[in-house]
């Protein structure tokens, strides 16, 4: 196993915010620190100078940012003291150190989603920090690698920037009845394909990257369950965003371009917006001193589970975009001057119904947390796994209801331009009247809110991200099943019955702790 040796994370000489000597303290810091990094980012078949100033782009860099500022605005919330650097870090880079840590995590989610409407972008390399944490130190017990402090030193190091880590989980996997190495492309999964006395070169692609173009660094894991035969694509390692071997394609999203026509109205929400990408990774090289693992196959499954526990009770954000579309569906009941009917009413009280029963699973999950052998805290899976699965669901049936109570303009409504036109603007301001002390332009923004959230560019974070984010419902039925302890349930049925069976003919019995959930294998 070769030494480690420095971390190669160096000074800027830029002069750019994000070093330890110029870490990143605001919003603003945050923006400044992703200019001039040379990116190979492509938008609509061209590479885009400078993503920080794209119109389309802006928005999702917005909604990083806010992650800083809220961290100045309301410390407790947004971060945390961290034992790694000694210092308090913003809580996205904090390694949890109390079953309180993971509760605040998801206390921070909702009011971020609260306050952009959208998908932040930070909480996969939270995530995925907090699982390494406890992976690399069981790998470092069986192999004696070191895994464990090598890891610790990088997140120290990106704690004291104060820096942005994007979460590589998705290959592009292709053919979906095979694993990697039965691929007929091996390039479908993200592999080593070559080894030398420092590190390792990578090759492959990784689908659907949350914020990766918004992110410092990112950290690559296996996207599934190994065997033996894969065991070049069980590799972990952190990539700086800037390496030249990175060329990242951007996914558009619905009614993107309206960022691109000038006004702020049809963009529904001008501000904040998400962002993936698909990364492809043309052969990089990797050091040993951001390696966190190489080979030890047989561990990625308690990666991958791991990660998708503390990932799928993290999207209690979508019931921050919740309180934001419940919001908008009152106010565009009130708007039209119907804000007490009895139906309207019970329509708020179901949608505040299915987005607190989200915010239940996840945050019971998050109370719910153990200690690991590494010292974080390791959220209840079950739990996390109901949480997910509703969120592939109720977040559709909330946007039904806004829809209902928007009405039809929400989809019919001329542009803004016409809102403004010499000669349609006094027609639409006199026509598009709801109550008459309401401002035809209001009722509009609302209801282009809704659109935006629904049908638009933040359909993406509170429909589609629901839906297949963190894993489509099936990954999440698979852990309900293998969780849901049904023999045991069974005992329960039959001895309240008085069942006996043939064997014994006694009634059977019950220990005082079966069916609670344990950490490592002691469910019953
Ligand atoms: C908006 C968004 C943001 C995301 N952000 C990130 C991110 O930041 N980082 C990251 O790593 N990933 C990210 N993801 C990826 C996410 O985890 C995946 O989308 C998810 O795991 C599903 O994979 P897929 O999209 O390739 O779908 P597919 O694998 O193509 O699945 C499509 C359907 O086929 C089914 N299916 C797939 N394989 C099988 C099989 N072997 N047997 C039976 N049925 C199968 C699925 O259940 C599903 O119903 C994001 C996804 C979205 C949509
Ligand atoms: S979908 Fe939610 S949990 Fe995932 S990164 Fe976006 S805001 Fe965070």
């Amino acid at each position: 196993m070769p030494m480690d040796g420095d971390s190669g994370i160096s000074s800027d000489i830029s002069g750019r915010p994000g070093t330890p000597e110029n870490p990143i303290t605001s919003g603003a810091d945050y923006i400044e620190s992703l200019r001039g990094r040379g990116l190979k980012v492509y938008l609509f078949g061209e590479l885009v100078e400078e993503p920080v100033d794209h119109p389309m782009i802006r928005p999702s860099i917005n909604a990083v940012a806010k992650t800083y500022d809220l961290a100045n605005e309301n410390p407790d919330l947004a971060s945390a003291n961290s034992s790694i650097c000694g210092k308090k870090v913003n809580r996205f880079l904090h390694v949890t150190e109390s079953v309180d840590d993971v509760v605040m995590q998801n206390r921070m989610q909702r009011k971020l989603g609260q306050l952009t409407g959208t998908c932040f972008q930070r909480c996969v390399g939270m995530d995925a920090t907090n699982a390494l944490h406890s992976v690399t130190c069981e790998i470092d017990g069986k192999h004696e690698t070191p895994y464990h402090q090598r890891f610790k030193r990088f997140i120290g190091e990106m704690q004291e920037s104060n820096l942005v880590i994007g979460g590589a989980m998705t290959d592009v996997k292709g053919d979906r009845s095979k694993g990697p190495a039965a691929q007929d492309d091996p390039d479908m999964f993200v592999h080593v394909v070559e080894r030398r006395d420092d590190g390792v070169v990578i090759r492959g692609a990784k689908a659907h990257q949350t914020g990766c173009i918004n992110s410092h660094w990112v950290v690559v894991m296996p996207t599934m369950r190994l065997t033996e035969d894969d065991r070049d694509y069980a590799i972990v390692c952190a990539v700086p965003v800037d390496d030249p071997g990175l060329t990242f394609i951007y996914g558009r999203q619905s009614c993107d371009t309206r960022s691109m026509e000038g006004g702020d109205i049809d963009q529904g929400n001008a501000q904040f917006g998400g962002q993936e990408a698909m990364i492809i990774i043309e052969d990089v090289f990797v050091p040993y001193d951001r390696i966190f693992m190489d080979g030890e196959y047989e561990f990625a499954a308690d990666l991958v589970e791991r990660f998708t526990a503390y990932h799928r009770r993290s999207y209690v954000c979508k019931t921050g975009l919740g309180d934001v579309i419940i919001g908008a569906a009152a106010t565009i009941a009130d708007y039209n001057g119907v804000p007490n009917a009895s139906h309207i009413r019970d329509k708020l009280v179901e949608m505040t119904h299915l987005n607190e029963t989200i915010y239940s699973s996840g945050i019971a999950s998050s109370h719910e947390s153990f200690e690991t052998k590494s010292g974080n805290y390791q959220n209840n899976d079950m739990l996390a796994n109901v949480c997910k699965h509703n969120v592939t669901r109720f977040p559709y049936e909330l946007a039904r209801l806004a829809q209902d109570l928007a009405g039809g303009l929400m989809v019919t409504a001329p542009s803004e331009q016409d809102l403004n036109g010499e000669v349609t603007g006094p027609l639409l301001r006199k026509y598009l009247k709801g109550r008459s002390d309401v401002s035809v332009e209001n009722r509009l923004r609302i209801l282009r809110l809704i659109e935006n959230m629904t049908l638009g560019r933040n359909a993406v974070g509170y429909l589609t991200e629901s839906m297949h984010g963190a894993g489509s419902p099936q990954a999440q039925r698979i852990q309900i099943a293998r969780q849901s302890d049904l023999a045991y349930k069974m005992k329960l049925a039959k001895n309240l019955a008085g069942v006996t069976e043939e064997d014994d003919g006694k009634k059977i019995p019950l220990s005082p702790h079966q069916g609670r959930m344990f950490p490592d294998g002691e469910n019953d």
